[in-house]
């Protein structure tokens, strides 16, 4: 999505340790228009799968989240990362490695979101190594339901987690993918 590449190579930031700082538009500011734009193209990418619900991590997953389920008209579930006071009932529970903090995550949905007849879109700001999606689609798993797709804002395609994704046979939508960044010139390289 040209509209995304052109933000990432004005406003992103690359640091070592293959990381991308998107935060002015996408992680702590929110450019709510380009998510706009986003979610229809991911509606127009996703336009044969029948999707009923949109399963995504908590946090920076969820105002992306909630901008294309306005196109696809469906609710969407995140994944908690604590365990809180606030669900009630079975829960359904997963690990996930994060990337950006280093360290491990149990992520829980409350069983009564997720259900056998669900038809998930999973949707993520980033995918690196993949850690994060296969979480959800763990979680989706252990639900019954039905994984129809999986819509990444950014996808950093040197890390892998992507095109092993691929290869299992998902439906990967990803509206940016730098294959190459140098955090000495600040270049970044797209997938054509
Ligand atoms: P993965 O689980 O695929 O290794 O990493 C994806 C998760 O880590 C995303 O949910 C995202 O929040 C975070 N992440 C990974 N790489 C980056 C990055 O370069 N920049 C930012 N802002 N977040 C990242």
């Amino acid at each position: 999505m040209k509209l995304l590449e052109e933000r990432i190579v004005k406003d992103g930031i690359v640091r070592d340790g293959g990381v991308l700082k998107v935060d002015n538009f996408l992680n702590h500011q929110i450019d709510v228009e380009l998510l706009n734009e986003m979610g229809a193209e991911w509606k127009r990418l996703f336009s044969d799968a029948q999707i009923n619900k949109i399963l995504t991590i908590e946090a920076s997953g969820i105002g992306i989240a909630c901008i294309a389920a306005q196109h696809f008209g469906v609710p969407v579930v995140f994944a908690k990362k604590a365990r809180t006071k606030n669900i009630d009932g079975e829960t359904l529970s997963t690990t996930v490695h994060s990337f950006t903090h280093g360290r491990d995550f149990d992520v829980m949905v409350a069983k009564r979101f997720l259900t056998p007849g669900d038809r998930l879109l999973i949707v993520d700001d980033f995918l690196a190594n993949g850690c994060a999606l296969n979480g959800l689609i763990d979680l989706a798993n252990q639900a019954g339901a039905t994984v129809e797709g999986i819509a990444i804002a950014v996808e950093k395609g040197f890390q892998g987690g992507g095109d092993a994704l691929r290869e299992r046979g998902f439906k990967l939508e990803s509206l940016a993918i730098v294959d190459s960044m140098d955090p000495k010139t600040g270049s970044i390289e797209f997938r054509s």
